[in-house]
């Protein structure tokens, strides 16, 4: 944005019709911007300035920025809201209008999605190789001979407090069409999570990046009509992988790294490859 900023009072009202999102209720706390996995990672997706941005009824500057199509619509940011703001609500609403003023083609939205499913393939590739690596540090006895990973869902049932309610999953699939990162099932599936748990499958899912490419955005939890909690089970297999040794501390402070390094050249191959068609203005 070039020069004064004028906010537009008519655009703030009918930004705040159209969208429900509470935009009003923000008190700039910041809780959502410290919960946004990509804003975590790169810090260049603050939902909250989006958020203040549509206040002040800046509907032509908000369509043309990048963030707008960084975002993973974990919904995170409106899940941490103690103000029940929907920032992701809102950036649904400002893509729905960019694609509808012709400002993003439908080539170019298709684009997007594929960085995104690439985003998390890569996130899952890296999970394998450091898990790999943490294997090859791993003294015998071998995993598979490990007492220490339940076979039985039990112990699943409850996590840090928290009932789990894993027995009650009968497997509708739901939660796997809430997930955001379950676009490609060898990536996470929150279902296989669950059903994998309760069928006695632990010591095979704790090896897999399902556990460590979960966002725990809740939408799997909040989807499921018999409250299974999917987000608290991906938990508690972190938690196991870490008390067996699958996961040390060189695996977690690596992987916390990659992380980060993924996410960020998720955020330039976006802003380049996207930058030409949308004329990005950061
Ligand atoms: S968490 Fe809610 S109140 Fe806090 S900055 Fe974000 S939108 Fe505003
Ligand atoms: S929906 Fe997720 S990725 Fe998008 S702004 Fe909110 S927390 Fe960030
Ligand atoms: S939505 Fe609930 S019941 Fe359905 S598969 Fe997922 S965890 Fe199981
Ligand atoms: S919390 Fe659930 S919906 Fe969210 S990323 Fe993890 S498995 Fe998917």
């Amino acid at each position: 944005m070039n020069g004064a900023v004028q906010p537009q009072g008519r655009d703030r009202q009918w930004i705040n019709q159209a969208v429900k999102a509470e935009i009003n209720l923000c008190f700039t706390c910041g809780s959502c911007a410290v919960e946004c996995p990509v804003n975590r990672a790169t810090n260049r997706l603050d939902p909250r300035r989006l958020v203040w941005m549509a206040n002040l009824g800046l509907m032509d500057e908000l369509i043309r920025l990048p963030e707008i199509w960084l975002c993973l619509n974990c919904r995170k940011c409106s899940h941490v809201c103690p103000m029940t703001v929907k920032p992701a609500t809102l950036i649904a609403f400002l893509r729905w209008e960019a694609f509808r003023k012709g400002i993003l083609s439908e080539s170019a939205a298709q684009h997007r999605r594929t960085l995104q499913d690439r985003l998390h393939r890569e996130r899952a590739a890296a999970v394998r190789d450091l898990l790999a690596e943490a294997a090859q540090r791993r003294p015998a006895p071998p995993l598979s001979h490990a007492p220490a990973v339940p076979s039985s869902w039990k112990p699943f049932a409850v996590y840090d407090g928290h009932e789990t309610r894993i027995s009650s999953c009968f497997a509708c699939g739901e939660c796997s069409n809430a997930c955001p990162v379950c676009t490609d099932r060898s990536v996470l599936d929150p279902l296989v999570l669950v059903r994998g748990t309760l069928m006695g499958y632990a010591r095979e899912l704790i090896v897999s990046p399902g556990p460590w490419v979960c966002l725990q955005c809740r939408s799997c939890s909040a989807a499921c009509s018999h409250r299974v909690q999917g987000h608290l089970v991906a938990l508690a297999l972190r938690e196991t992988a870490r008390r067996t040794g699958v996961a040390d501390e060189v695996f977690l402070r690596a992987w916390k790294d990659k992380e980060k390094e993924i996410f960020g050249a998720y955020a330039d191959a976006l802003v380049r490859e996207l930058g030409a068609v949308l004329n990005f203005t950061a």
